[in-house]
């Protein structure tokens, strides 16, 4: 029986070629493709800025610390998210709180988050740094978070991680028209992939230099920011702790090569998404909706299971699906329900009842360029057959 992930890297000859042209050439990393693959995706996104990192966690730990984010400092984020739109707070020192989410987007909630912020705003309590993450590809409502940013002066992180080759107002994710910083993930799962690789993108040229050199343990080579003057052609100056959170060149040449078909790559997972939304109208599933605002990237098609209409519960249609060789995922355990997370602050599940609720019944189900009408076939036949009913051969 073959077997079907909920996602898929899609890599060509052309990858396959680019990659090894570099590892013929002098460079490994630290070469011409990772300055390419950089200005490549500034000008996908249209930001003045990008930097390229080992993984979009090290892209939001360098833009909190670009930020200011630090001990007493408070940052926010969606709890239906991977973990790391929040540990990348606490690897500064600061605290993480979660605004609930929207029923219709999955998205941070706006209401909520104004609610939130009121509140906050009474108990001296305000966060200093917000991450909408752009959930499953679909960029959040980020005209209003910009708005409350400036009412309530905070600063805004996208977590773009699903988004690259969205688009919000017509506009690219990652233009920083309505934030600080916007990060990608270039994880294998993802839209496009560098093997392991993250970007930051932004139009704050003060932010860019610090991202860059903490990126490279905090050295700089530009004698217009050292403290001293240049003893000679080989000096460099440490002047911040950084980490080596670079990426290499045979990721950026893998990045350069998967960015000039993002566009192919994201019109691919809007056939499979129409195909899905065809066959699986009827099946008694909520089916993932569509933002007038934004037009997303489907890194994830997520259905919210309807126990009267299918007879069934989650766990079930997902044993289902798991037996028929059909590799479901769920996205995701709420981040405050995870046991870390409870020890350090005892969040009440109750704060998120839209959390709570998507969670109780939601199933990611396959999604990639190379899925066929075939096997979206097999997705529906199998969530409906009770177990003990697949013929297993
Ligand atoms: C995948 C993901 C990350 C982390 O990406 P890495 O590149 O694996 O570090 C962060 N945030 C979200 C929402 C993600 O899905």
């Amino acid at each position: 029986m073959k077997q079907i992930p909920y996602g898929r890297h899609f890599i060509d000859q052309t990858d396959i070629d680019s990659v090894l042209e570099v590892l013929n050439s002098d460079f490994l990393t630290q070469g011409p493709q990772v300055p390419a693959f950089e200005k490549a995706v500034c000008e996908y996104v249209s930001a003045k800025h990008a930097i390229a990192v080992n993984s979009a966690t090290s892209a939001l730990h360098l833009a909190c610390i670009a930020l200011g984010v630090g001990k007493g400092d408070y940052v926010w984020t969606s709890p239906i998210s991977f973990v790391a739109s929040s540990n990348c707070a606490l690897y500064c020192g600061a605290d993480v709180d979660f605004v609930d989410i929207d029923s219709k987007s999955y998205n941070m909630s706006v209401d909520r988050l104004r609610e939130k912020l009121e509140k906050a705003k009474a108990e001296n309590k305000l966060p200093k740094v917000v991450i909408p993450v752009h959930f499953s590809g679909q960029s959040c409502d980020m005209e209003k978070i910009a708005a409350l940013a400036k009412e309530y002066n905070f600063r805004v992180i996208e977590d773009a991680s699903h988004a690259i080759g969205g688009s919000y107002l017509n506009e690219k994710v990652g233009n920083c028209k309505y934030s600080d910083v916007t990060i990608f993930s270039f994880h294998p799962v993802k839209i496009i992939t560098t093997g392991e690789g993250g970007m930051c993108t932004t139009n704050d040229s003060e932010i860019a230099n610090l991202i860059y050199r903490l990126r490279s343990h905090g050295i700089t080579r530009n004698p217009k920011e050292m403290t001293e003057q240049p003893d000679g052609p080989w000096y460099y100056q440490q002047i911040d702790l950084g980490f080596n959170y670079r990426m290499n060149d045979i990721q950026a040449a893998l990045g350069v090569s998967q960015l000039k078909r993002l566009d192919t790559i994201v019109e691919k997972r809007h056939k499979v998404r129409e195909y899905y939304d065809k066959i699986l109208k009827d099946v008694g599933v909520v089916l993932p909706e569509q933002m007038d605002y934004a037009k997303s990237s489907l890194h994830l098609y997520v259905i919210q299971v309807i126990e009267k209409e299918m007879n069934a519960d989650r766990k079930e249609i997902f044993e289902r699906l798991r037996v028929s060789g059909i590799l479901v995922n769920v996205h995701y355990i709420p981040i405050y329900r995870q046991p870390y997370y409870q020890k350090k602050y005892g969040f009440k599940y109750s704060d998120f009842p839209e959390a709570e609720k998507y969670y109780s019944n939601t199933i990611s189900i396959p999604i990639y360029p190379e899925l066929n009408q075939e096997d979206q076939d097999r997705v529906k036949d199998a969530m409906s057959k009770p177990i003990g009913h697949q013929v297993l051969f």
